[in-house]
């Protein structure tokens, strides 16, 4: 099941290396329940997505989730 946010992902249309592409199709093609990026839209809304955040960059995702319900 590929992920619903593709269109509009800065990760999946903007990042091309090798790296990106093993990713892509481990999370954004077949497993975006995974991705971190996913999380955080889920949970707060796509906007508010860092830049820099990475599919496997999960350890950042419920910093990301407080610090912005909490206004900072
Ligand atoms: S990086 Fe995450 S949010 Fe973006 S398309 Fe891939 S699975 Fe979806």
């Amino acid at each position: 099941m590929k992920c619903e946010l593709i269109e509009g992902c800065l990760f999946f249309n903007k990042l091309d290396s090798k790296a990106g592409t093993a990713l892509k199709e481990v999370y954004c093609l077949n497993n975006p329940a995974l991705c971190a990026r996913r999380q955080v839209a889920m949970a707060i809304g796509r906007e508010f997505i860092p830049s820099d955040l990475t599919p496997n960059h999960n350890h950042r995702v419920q910093g990301i989730i407080e610090q912005v319900l909490s206004g900072q």
